[in-house]
This record gives structure tokens, C-alpha cells and sequence, in this order.
């Protein structure tokens, strides 16, 4: 009877410790919404910066930014249940919002390079983009290879101005602020080639009479989310979410509504 006794007092204290130790584990966890696993610029809401002249991925109806990257970005801040909010601004300064905390994430058809994976991480991929090459019809440049020589026209900070620069010389490489720009440029005979992802170079052809697209591809890349390197939390959890949007078929579906197939 004693042995008994003594038996049930420890279990007694035994399971008073696992439950002392239960709801403390459960008190550390209530900090919030997402229980403290990451936080964003402003608390509730999920900022991201693009550049807003990029059809099909970003450009504006009225007022309203609209387009993959903006469908994308809602369908991650539903699943983390943010508010989303969309800042326009120069492609170039996007990469440094995301570094100084300015915005939560980048989302702009961007390309992920060696070159930005210093300064930024990239989530998984969820696009694949070609670099183009827009000539004036009847133009004697029919194929990638004969470039050289010719002055081409390309929105700054791009992969489209990083490669050309690179293969071709700052010289040929004339720099414009918005793709759109650079396809006036063409379309003025100011350069002789337009190099630029080709979704935006379809629309801009569509848009203006005269230019065509070579049959030949510049390069093939990958369109990811940038994050900056001090939010792994944010990261992993963006990721998450979006590769569950991959695989349930969402990116795909989105894809498929602004990019109908040739
Ligand atoms: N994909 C290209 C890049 O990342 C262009 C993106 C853009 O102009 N929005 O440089």
C-alpha cells in the first residue's frame, strides 16, 4: 500500500511538470497573428514594390496595379493573412526597398541573377521569362547573332542592360527608364533593336505597327520573389505559401489568364 502510494505521488508530480511545461510552451507562442514566425514592415500588411509598366505582370487599369505579380502577391498575402499593398517604383530601386526595409518583397518579372543573390534572397521560382529581341520589320538584324555592331535599346537595370552591355559594349547599349521608352526609341529609328522580356515585348508589339520579334531567343531566366537577407522568417514563410499555390495549380491558373498560349 505504501509502494502504491509513493507510486501515484510521483506520477502525481510527473504529469503536473509535463503540464507546467505545456502551457508554457503555449504561452511563449501567443505573440500574434502569424504566433511570432515572422514579421513584415508594417504590421498586418504584406508591401511589395514593383514597377508598374511591365503588361502582363504589372501595369495599371485606372488607378489599380494589376497583372501576374499583383495576382501572385495577393494569393500569398491571403494565405498569410496580410493586406497587400503595391508601390510602384523605378525598376532599379526595387532591390534596395526590399534591402533597407523600405518593403517587404520585390515582385516585378524579376530575374533571379548571381549578381542580385548578393544584395537579396529570391523565393522559388514561380515564372520562366525569355529575353527578346524587338526589330523594326524588315529589319537586317533576323537573328540574335547579328546584333553586334548595332545600337540596342534596353530598360535600365534589366538583365536585358546587364547581358547586352556585357556582350556588346556600354556603347551599343542605349538605357532607358521604361521598356515602353526604349520601343518608342525603336519605333523612331534612335536604336535599331529592342532587348526585353518577351511578355511585355508581345504587348508593345501588339501595341505599335511596324515592329516584329526574332524567332531566336537572347536568354531563358527564372521570375522569383526578392526578400531581403534579414528576413528568413518572412522568407520561409512566403515560400511556403507559394509553393502551395504552385502546386495546387494557382500560379498556373493565373498564368494561364493574362498569358494565353500561341
Ligand atoms: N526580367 C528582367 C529583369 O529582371 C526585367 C524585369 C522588369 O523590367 N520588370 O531584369
Amino acid at each position: 500500500m505504501k509502494k502504491m502510494l509513493k507510486n501515484y505521488f510521483m506520477l502525481a508530480a510527473a504529469l503536473t511538470l509535463v503540464m507546467a511545461m505545456l502551457c508554457g510552451c503555449g504561452n511563449d507562442n501567443a505573440t500574434g497573428a502569424n504566433d511570432g514566425a515572422f514579421t513584415t514592415v508594417t504590421e498586418g500588411k504584406l508591401i511589395m514594390a514593383t514597377n508598374a509598366y511591365f503588361p502582363p505582370y504589372e501595369y495599371y487599369e485606372g488607378d489599380a496595379i494589376v497583372g501576374i505579380d499583383a495576382e501572385v502577391a495577393q494569393a500569398i498575402a491571403d494565405k498569410l493573412g496580410l493586406e497587400l499593398e503595391i508601390q510602384d517604383m523605378e525598376f532599379g530601386s526595387i532591390i534596395t526597398a526590399v534591402q533597407t526595409g523600405k518593403v517587404d518583397m520585390g515582385l516585378a518579372g524579376m530575374t533571379v541573377t548571381e549578381e542580385r543573390l548578393q544584395n537579396v534572397d529570391f523565393t522559388t521560382s514561380y515564372a520562366t521569362g525569355i529575353q527578346s529581341v524587338i526589330v523594326p520589320e524588315g529589319s537586317e538584324i533576323t537573328s540574335v547573332d547579328d546584333l553586334a555592331g548595332h545600337m540596342i535599346g534596353v530598360q535600365l537595370s534589366t538583365t536585358g542592360d546587364i547581358y547586352a552591355t556585357d556582350d556588346f559594349g556600354a556603347d551599343y547599349v542605349e538605357q532607358y527608364n521604361k521598356g515602353a521608352d526604349a520601343v518608342l526609341a525603336l519605333t523612331q529609328g534612335k536604336v535599331d533593336a529592342v532587348i526585353i522580356d518577351n511578355q511585355p515585348a508581345l504587348s508593345f508589339v501588339a501595341a505599335n505597327e511596324g515592329l516584329v520579334i526574332l524567332d531566336t531567343e537572347y536568354a531563358i531566366e527564372d521570375y522569383a520573389a526578392c526578400i531581403s537577407k534579414n528576413n528568413p522568417e518572412l522568407m520561409e514563410a512566403v515560400n511556403t505559401a507559394l509553393e502551395e499555390l504552385i502546386a495546387d495549380g494557382t500560379i498556373q491558373g493565373i498564368l494561364d489568364k493574362y498569358i494565353k498560349a500561341e
